[in-house]
């Protein structure tokens, strides 16, 4: 994984701590940030995004996975939340490729290229990313979940393109979140 940039592993013993792990990543997401979220049914890719909006701003209550409508948008709470983290972004986008067939069904979702507009003053969590195929920007931060005994989940952060050189904030942020961070 050298080749592909920076690798943080983290592990999380329960829900809360994968939604920490999020909400601290939201603190450092910029507009136009794509988090590519990968991991079997039940790893915690919903609740990653969770933690993300609430990080980001944005009411965790609203977030579910659009498993049958493939993209779902929030919204902030209020205007006084643009002035928090998530450099002020509008929307997050929240995609669940778990039902996408072809480059079309991407297409009839408003997703072009690699996002193209839909990118534009929104922050875009996907989950199954890897079912994206040349729909997934080459700029993201890979979050892989999986298993471990019980409730235990190991996460690996990839950082892709312009992630590359924001590992370093990423790690403090998590450090800062109370998280045991070690690459
Ligand atoms: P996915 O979107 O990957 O299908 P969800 O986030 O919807 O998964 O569901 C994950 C489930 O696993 C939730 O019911 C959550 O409470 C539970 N869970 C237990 N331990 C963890 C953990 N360490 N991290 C994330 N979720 C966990
Ligand atoms: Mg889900």
């Amino acid at each position: 994984m050298a080749d592909t940039g920076d690798v943080l592993e983290l592990y999380t013993a329960n829900a809360e701590a994968t939604m920490g792990i999020g909400r601290a990543l939201g603190a450092c997401c910029v507009v136009g940030d794509v988090v590519a979220l990968d991991g079997e049914l039940g790893a915690g890719k919903t609740q990653f995004v969770r933690g993300l909006a609430e990080g980001l701003g944005f009411d965790p209550r609203q977030v579910s996975s659009p498993t049958f409508v493939i993209v779902q948008e929030y919204d902030r709470r209020n205007p006084s939340d643009r002035d928090r983290a998530g450099d002020a972004a509008e929307v997050l986008v929240h995609i669940d490729a778990y039902r996408l067939r072809s480059a079309e069904d991407l297409a009839s979702i408003g997703w072009e290229g690699d996002g193209g507009s839909m990118r534009e003053g929104a922050i875009v969590a996907i989950e199954w990313a890897s079912l994206m195929g040349s729909g997934l920007p080459a700029d993201h931060l890979s979050v892989r979940i999986e298993h471990e005994h019980g409730d235990g989940r190991r996460l690996s952060l990839i950082a892709h393109g312009r992630w590359v050189p924001r590992m370093a904030q990423v790690r403090s942020a998590l450090a800062e979140a109370g998280r045991d961070a070690s690459s």
